[in-house]
């Protein structure tokens, strides 16, 4: 166990445990006192502290690469006319 900054106890984790709370981590579902066990050994695992920097900019990337939304409107103005076209009767 060691003492965290605020004065509470914390209990000293393990690198698997730690990695095995990565998301939940990172999605803020942990319990307060999860929380600190990983914040600490973050601060003193160099190893794990960059695999979860690497998780963390991963999850901020993911925003700018998904496809922006489109204006399908004339696609399906021009699918329908078509459809007319060949004798469907539409709405
Ligand atoms: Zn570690």
């Amino acid at each position: 166990m060691t003492t965290s900054p605020d004065g509470s106890v914390v209990n000293e984790i393990g690198c698997r445990a730690t990695v095995l709370r990565l998301w939940d981590y990172l999605d803020h579902a942990l319990a307060d006192s999860q929380r600190l066990e990983v914040d600490q050994h973050l601060r003193d695992c160099s190893a794990c502290a960059e695999h979860f920097g690497f998780a963390r900019a991963f999850l901020d990337a993911l925003p700018a690469s998904w496809p922006r939304p489109i204006d399908t409107e004339p696609l399906r103005r021009r699918v329908v006319e078509r459809l007319r076209e060949v004798g469907f009767s539409l709405p």
